[in-house]
């Protein structure tokens, strides 16, 4: 997941509060960021669902705060491995945790016969799968 900044030097990933309108707070947003040149991007896998985001707050959205973690699995497993209680695990073993617990999750709704919460797991594991973090 490295990547390159146009001034040469290595971008980093980083969970950053971005700040909507003046009124929304929305935290734990991966952003790729540069030491060099202080220039920041964010995160293609999780652009879409950001853009989407921030289209469902509309023109004047009411004050609020968002954690991005709770929405978007990139983001939830990227604050995962940020908690320092975590530091000495490996983002892989942090993924596979997560896999296996969605899965267990899917189980349960499927015997309850849940279809917005079966759709909504299948969604979060796809988010996982198309971020291409080794499993
Ligand atoms: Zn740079």
């Amino acid at each position: 997941m490295e990547k390159y900044c146009v001034c040469g030097q290595t971008m980093s990933i980083r969970l950053r509060t971005v700040i909507f309108s003046n009124k929304v707070k929305i935290e734990n947003v991966p952003i790729y960021s540069c030491g060099g040149c202080e220039r920041s991007e964010v995160l293609q896998d999780v652009k879409q669902e950001l853009s989407s985001l921030i289209r469902r707050l509309g023109r004047n959205p009411e004050k609020q705060h968002i954690r991005f973690n709770e929405s978007n699995e990139l983001a939830f497993l990227l604050h995962e491995a940020t908690k320092r209680e975590r530091a000495n695990v490996p983002v892989e073993q942090i993924v596979k945790e997560r896999v296996n617990q969605l899965l267990d999750l899917m189980l349960l709704a499927q015997s309850l016969g849940d279809e917005p919460w079966s759709e909504e797991i299948q969604d979060r594991l796809s988010q996982i799968a198309k971020a291409s973090i080794p499993t």
